[in-house]
């Protein structure tokens, strides 16, 4: 008999769920992580500490560009570094606890320690050889490197360096305008760093709808944020003062140099599944390193699963997570379903960029006949009281039938927002559908509203 009937390599987003999920299908099942903590990246290094440096500086934005504005006046507050720190990691930290919680409370045993998977159906723990009729690789990702750029975590960091600085530094050239650069960098931006973001593609943002992508750097330019787009980063060096990155412009191939106390390298991330063995079992992987699997998560090898970050997709912590709920009800035996067409994307800055389904880009490339309902925020009562009134909704719906095919938001919210558009958009809905469904005034959501109006008759504030 085997010791477990699932045990699942990783707890973070991805890992946890699917053991909640699976404990309360009825199976006994173990987590094995190595980390101190259990939430994964996504808890200890991702998007909740992040969140919590965004939400911080967010308020000193406020305080130092808008209090004076709405009459708040006195003294601005200066910023004392270790106390956001402590408070990054009471968020983090609470946050993690709370995951134990649900072990506990969901009868999950927690294997503390690294895993490796010496034949099918057993998982290694230190000394330990445990049996599960089903294994869950849940391992997440790490950092991409880039030739020349040699991280140490202190002048040249990762996102997980970039945490945990120890003080704030004067300038910060960030490589790589994807979420987590930007996010970062409006982070630092925010506590007076001079920002520089290379990015190799032509726009930050890479795959965002292009309009948005345009709109949201210019909102950060404003910010103070500085971009050099095209251009294909040669190195880093670290120097006394900081570090020096070398450039070559993809236009005209001249070479550049930018210099920073602080380099972000922030290229991406690939999957870790480094020391589990999967060469020796013989599991399959994608040339990107990312897990092969099929539709109900399933490796070349009998028992064995793979959700996340490990396996293709896009790198978000719901994504993960809706895996993990999925594929612990295809263990149990049940239909266990992820729609990747209905993902959203969020990026957490101010104004907050939201996504769902298929851009003006793809659309156009498919060739599929479509229309655009736009409406900016300068329409919305509320984001001009809240100062955030520069972004937009736009929405795309099929030209023939209106269902809804997409929706990009650049403004306040618009992390919240999207889920309207979601939830429209797994029943079908049609812009139509949107437009007549009554939305409480004075919201940011009127604005959703007016964008599917915008696809109909017109919009009415616009
Ligand atoms: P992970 O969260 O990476 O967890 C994998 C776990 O497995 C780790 O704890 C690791 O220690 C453990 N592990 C690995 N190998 C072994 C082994 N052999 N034995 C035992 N344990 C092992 N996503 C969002 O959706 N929203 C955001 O706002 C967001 N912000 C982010 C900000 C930053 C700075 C970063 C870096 C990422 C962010 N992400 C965000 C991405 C998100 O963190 C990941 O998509 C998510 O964590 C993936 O979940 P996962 O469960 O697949 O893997």
């Amino acid at each position: 008999m085997s010791d477990f009937d699932t045990i699942i390599i990783g707890a973070g987003p991805g890992g946890y769920v699917a053991a909640i999920r699976a404990a309360q299908l009825g199976q006994k099942v173990a987590v094995v992580e190595g980390r101190e903590t259990l939430g994964g990246t996504c808890l200890n290094v991702g998007c909740i500490p992040s969140k919590a440096l965004l939400n911080a500086t967010h308020h000193l934005h406020e305080v130092h560009e808008n209090f004076e504005k709405m009459g708040l006046m006195g003294a601005k507050p200066t910023v004392d570094w270790a106390k956001m720190q402590a408070y990054k990691q009471d968020v983090v930290n609470g946050n993690t606890k709370g995951i134990e919680f649900l072990f506990k409370k969901n009868k999950v045993t927690w294997l503390k320690g690294w895993a490796t998977i010496p034949a099918a159906g057993q998982v290694k723990v230190g000394e330990d050889v445990h049996t599960a009729k089903n294994i869950v690789i849940a391992t997440g990702s790490e950092p991409a490197s880039l030739p020349g750029v040699t991280v140490d975590e202190k002048t040249i960091v990762t996102s997980t360096g970039a945490l945990t600085l120890g003080a704030i530094p004067k300038s910060l050239v960030v490589i790589g305008g994807g979420v987590i650069g930007l996010e970062m960098g409006s982070v630092y931006a925010r506590l007076g760093a001079e920002v520089t973001v290379i990015e190799y593609l032509d726009s930050i943002a890479a795959g965002s709808d292009g309009e948005v992508a345009k709109a949201f750097q210019k909102i950060l330019a404003k910010q103070g944020m500085k971009f050099i787009l095209g251009a294909a980063v040669q190195g880093a060096e670290v120097t006394k003062k900081g570090a020096t990155v070398t450039y070559n412009l993809r236009k005209d191939d001249s070479t550049a140099t930018v210099d920073a106390e602080i380099v972000l390298l922030s290229t991406g991330r690939k999957p870790f599944t480094d020391g589990l063995g999967l060469a020796a079992l013989g599991v399959e992987l994608h040339p990107r390193g990312q897990v092969k699997v099929d539709d109900h998560f399933r490796t070349n090898i009998a028992g064995l699963y793979a959700i996340g970050d490990a396996i293709p997709g896009p790198m978000l912590a719901h994504k993960a997570e809706d895996e993990g709920m999925a594929v612990a009800e295809v263990i149990a035996g049940k239909a266990g379903h992820v729609n990747y067409a209905v993902i959203p994307g969020v990026i957490y800055t101010t104004p907050e960029v939201a996504s769902v389904g298929q851009t003006e880009e793809q659309l156009k490339a498919e060739g599929r006949a479509y229309k655009v309902g736009k409406f900016p925020f300068m329409g919305n009562a509320r984001a001009k009281a809240v100062f955030q009134a520069e972004g937009f909704v736009k929405l795309l719906a099929d030209a023939t039938t209106d269902r809804i095919l997409g929706a990009h938001i650049i403004g306040p919210g618009a992390g919240d927002l999207i889920h309207e558009v979601c939830v429209a958009m797994e029943f079908g809905a049609s812009a139509q559908d949107l437009a007549l469904t009554c939305h409480a005034h004075p919201t940011y959501s009127e604005a959703v509203r007016e964008a599917a109006l915008a696809c109909g008759d017109g919009a009415i504030h616009a």
